[in-house]
């Protein structure tokens, strides 16, 4: 019985997880991100130890960062130091002599929804994280779209709001400066000071708690919240026609308007001959969608992939 151990490379999470040849997940756990040199030989040692337990025929990683990949290459990545450039797929072969396969983390994710998860009979779908950032990944025809040089789908760096809050990226306005999770908690923190309270930080599931109880401060930075999420999402809707989109990250987590309350949002935004079914659903594999995604292009490259 061969078996694909599965790793998603975050700043702060290494998680990794081992599937059996029919693609269910056995095992799975998670380790901390060592400085980025040292990332193969963690994840080498790692396979190693697998090996006792399983016959590994696969390793399929996917990773933070811009990924190339045909190369196995992390071109760019700002959430872990030095980790640019790295050739990974190629110095894990080397170490292991096992076939790599590695592709962005929000693609995998998009993949492994699409793959297992919560849009697995659909072939156009948008899937985005809300986190720091906004990450996203389209799925057009059953495939990824990447774009000429690998970078579509960057729907964070849209702009929403003519001459708004700079952005990271050297524009002003753009939409994950409004709608991600952490501008979601700057701008409770920004309320909460106008309105005479100290100005801490708290955690988005916990601003979401306080929307639930209907605290008047929690409820107005959430209604701009939901206000800008669905803006963003209408320009998606009326320029992809996506069957559905799927929204992954701490905050569609648990019970809670948030999904319905974007899809109530929608309805008054989108042309009326897209139709007024729900186009909008939460992850359905949570924080293993990248693992999952990870095992289905490791299958890929192995010819042994059921389709999307
Ligand atoms: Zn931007």
């Amino acid at each position: 019985m061969s078996h694909i151990v599965c790793f998603d490379i975050g700043g702060t999470f290494i998680k990794y997880g081992v599937f059996n040849p029919k693609s269910h997940l056995l095992v799975k756990s998670k380790m901390a991100t060592p400085t980025s040199h040292e990332i193969p030989d963690v994840l080498n040692k790692k396979v190693k130890s697998l090996q006792h337990d399983f016959h590994i025929s696969a390793i399929g990683i996917s990773s933070c960062g811009l990924v190339d990949r045909e190369k196995g290459m992390i071109l760019f990545s700002n959430n872990i130091q030095g980790y640019s450039g790295m050739k990974l797929g190629e110095i894990l072969f080397s170490l292991t002599q096992i076939p790599v396969s590695v592709e962005n983390d929000v693609k995998s994710a998009c993949l492994g929804e699409m793959w297992k998860g919560a849009v697995k009979d659909k072939r156009n779908a948008v899937f985005l994280t809300l986190g720091t950032g906004i990450g996203s990944s389209i799925v057009m025809d059953g495939r990824i779209v990447n774009g000429s040089s690998g970078l579509a789908g960057e729907l964070g760096h849209t702009v929403v709001v003519a001459g708004g809050k700079s952005c990271s990226c050297g524009r002003k306005g753009c939409l994950e400066r409004y709608a991600s999770t952490s501008a979601f908690v700057q701008d409770y923190k920004e309320e909460a000071l106008q309105n005479g309270m100290t100005g801490e930080d708290v955690p988005g599931e916990t601003i979401m708690e306080l929307v639930m109880r209907a605290d008047p401060i929690a409820l107005a930075v959430y209604q701009r919240f939901i206000h800008y999420i669905s803006m963003g999402l209408t320009n998606v809707i009326h320029l992809l026609n996506p069957e559905k989109i799927i929204i992954g990250g701490g905050i569609t987590e648990g019970e809670g308007p948030f999904i319905q309350d974007i899809n109530i949002q929608l309805r008054n935004e989108v042309m009326d001959v897209y139709g007024n079914e729900d186009t909008v659903i939460a992850s359905s594999l949570g924080n293993d969608a990248g693992l999952y995604g990870a095992c289905y292009l490791a299958l890929n490259r192995m010819n042994m992939k059921e389709s999307v």
